[in-house]
């Protein structure tokens, strides 16, 4: 009889309790004011809207700044990469940085980049252990001038 009648009484108080917080809310949302709530509610709501957007925006923006999208000059394989940081080609392995829109060879200084466009090997067999060969190259200047 006593477990019952227990158990009883702390449903009844649980249910007190509920009913008091609803009171006590109630209560202060009449004496404050319901106003600041529901500012701070379209507060956070526009924040929780355009903080999005505006990330959104901010990194097409910076994207479209630093994305280059160009070949690589050694290997002709098309390649992506970030204008600040330099890359190595996938295919070939030549050092690459991107500059004015293109991607360009990573060269030590004093390096010249030419193209070559013709070669023409001779070989003249004059005697037995004299063998020449004869290499015409024709060189052009760079590309970029
Ligand atoms: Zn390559």
């Amino acid at each position: 009889m006593a477990p019952n009648g227990f158990r009883q009484l702390q449903l009844n108080f649980s249910g007190m309790g509920c009913w008091l917080t609803l009171a006590i809310g109630f209560g202060l949302v009449t004496t404050v004011g319901i106003g600041w709530l529901l500012k701070s509610l379209l507060v956070l709501v526009i924040l929780l809207i355009s903080v999005p957007i505006v990330l959104i925006v901010g990194s097409q923006f910076w994207l479209r700044r630093n994305l280059v999208e160009g070949a690589c000059p050694a290997c002709s394989q098309p390649l992506t990469g970030f204008r600040p940081i330099p890359m190595s080609c996938p295919n070939c392995g030549v050092a690459l940085q991107a500059k004015d829109g293109a991607f360009v060879r990573v060269a030590p200084e004093g390096t010249i980049d030419v193209n070559v466009v013709n070669v023409d090997a001779v070989r003249t067999d004059a005697g037995d252990t004299d063998e020449v060969t004869i290499v015409d190259v024709d060189v052009l200047p760079p590309a970029d001038s």
